[in-house]
C-alpha cells in the first residue's frame, strides 16, 4: 500500500497497474476511518482486483469554516486501518493536498438540480455542488472501473448515481448499506466529537428510524396503507428528548428523494431520513421502510 499525493503521479500509478491488465475499484472518503468505510474497501476490493482510496477533506462541501477546521484528520490511523485490513487493502492512498485539487478556485459547478436542494442541501447550501464536483474531479483522475459508496449518506448516494448517469462517467456505482454501532447508531467520523453523554443521546437517531420501521411493518403486516404522517409521527416522537436538536425528519422516494405526502401501500418503499444536532455535531441517518434487509439490520441494532 503506497500513498500517493499528487493526481500526475495518481494517474501514472494506476495506467501501470491497467497496463498489467487490472480492474481498478475506487472508494472516495474524507479520512477519519471506521468500519463503514472498510466495509466499503472489503467491497471494492471483491469486485476489482486492485483499489484506491483517496483520504481528502473537501473544503468545497463544507459551508462553514469551522466544520472544516474541526473535521476529524488522521493520516497515519487511516493507514494503519487500510493495512489491517490484509488482502483487501488498497493498492494506493491517495491523499492530496487541497492546492493539488483546487490549485484555483474552480469556476465550473456541478449541480443536481432537484435532488441536492432540500434535506441537507436546505440547511447546508452549497454542500452538494462541492459534493459533485470532488467526485466528478476524483473520478475523472482515478478513472476506476466501479467505485463504492455508503447508503448512509444517501442523498449524497442519489446524487452521485445522477451526475454519473447525466454525464455519462464510465464507472460502475456500488452502494454499501449502513454500517451501525451495536446500539444502532450509525458510524461516522463525525461520532468522534461526541462526548460520551452525547453518544448515549445519539442513539435517538435509529431508535427513531426503527419506530418508523414498526409502525410501518404493523401497517404492511395488518395489510393497510399506513399514512405519512402517521410513519413520520411514530419516528418524530421518539426524537423528542433533550440534547437532540432536529434539523428535518422527512419521508421521501427512493430515487428522487422528494416528500412522500399520499399514504405507504402495503407493498410500497420509502426513505425516512433524519438529521439532527447532537451536542457540537450534526448527525444524519436514514432507512429504506418496505426493504426487509435494510428494516432487519436497523432494527437488530437499535434494538
Ligand atoms: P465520508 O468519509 O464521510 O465522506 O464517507 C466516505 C464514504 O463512506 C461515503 O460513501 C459514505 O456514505 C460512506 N460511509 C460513511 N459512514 C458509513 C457507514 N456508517 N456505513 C456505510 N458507509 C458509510
Amino acid at each position: 500500500m503506497e500513498r500517493v499525493t499528487t493526481i500526475a503521479e495518481l494517474r501514472a500509478r494506476v495506467a501501470r497497474l491497467r497496463a498489467a491488465g487490472a480492474t481498478i475499484g475506487f472508494v472516495p472518503t474524507m479520512g477519519a476511518l471506521h468500519e463503514g468505510h472498510l466495509a466499503l474497501v472489503r467491497l471494492a476490493a471483491e469486485q476489482a482486483d486492485e483499489v484506491v482510496v483517496s483520504i481528502f477533506v473537501n473544503p468545497a462541501q463544507f459551508d462553514r469554516a469551522d466544520d472544516l477546521s474541526a473535521y476529524p484528520r488522521d493520516l497515519a490511523g487511516d493507514e494503519r486501518a487500510l493495512a489491517g485490513l490484509g488482502a483487501a487493502a488498497p493498492v494506493l492512498v491517495f491523499a492530496p493536498e487541497a492546492d493539488e485539487l483546487y490549485p484555483r478556485p474552480p469556476a465550473t459547478s456541478v449541480r443536481v438540480a432537484g435532488l441536492g436542494d432540500h434535506l441537507c442541501g436546505a440547511s447546508r447550501p452549497g454542500h452538494f455542488d462541492g459534493v459533485g464536483l470532488v467526485v466528478v474531479k476524483l473520478l475523472n483522475i482515478v478513472a476506476p472501473d466501479l467505485a463504492v459508496f455508503g447508503r448512509k449518506d444517501r442523498q449524497q448516494l442519489q446524487i452521485v448515481r445522477r451526475l454519473v448517469a447525466d454525464l455519462d462517467l464510465p464507472v460502475e456505482l456500488l452502494a454499501v448499506p449502513t454500517v451501525r454501532e451495536s446500539d444502532g447508531v450509525a458510524l461516522s467520523s463525525r461520532n468522534r466529537r461526541l462526548s460520551a453523554e452525547e453518544r448515549s443521546t445519539a442513539r435517538a437517531l435509529p431508535q427513531a428510524l426503527g419506530a418508523a420501521v414498526l409502525a410501518a411493518r404493523r401497517a404492511r403486516t395488518a395489510g393497510e396503507e399506513l399514512p405519512t404522517a402517521t410513519l413520520r409521527e411514530a419516528a418524530r416522537e421518539v426524537l423528542d428528548v433533550p440534547g437532540v436538536e432536529v434539523d428535518y425528519l422527512e419521508v421521501v422516494d427512493p430515487d428522487g428523494l422528494q416528500p412522500v405526502t399520499g399514504p405507504l401501500a402495503p407493498d410500497g418503499v420509502v426513505v425516512v431520513a433524519v438529521a439532527a444536532h447532537v451536542g457540537p455535531v450534526r448527525l444524519i441517518d436514514n432507512v429504506e421502510v418496505g426493504d426487509v434487509p435494510d428494516e432487519e439490520r436497523l432494527l437488530d441494532a437499535a434494538g
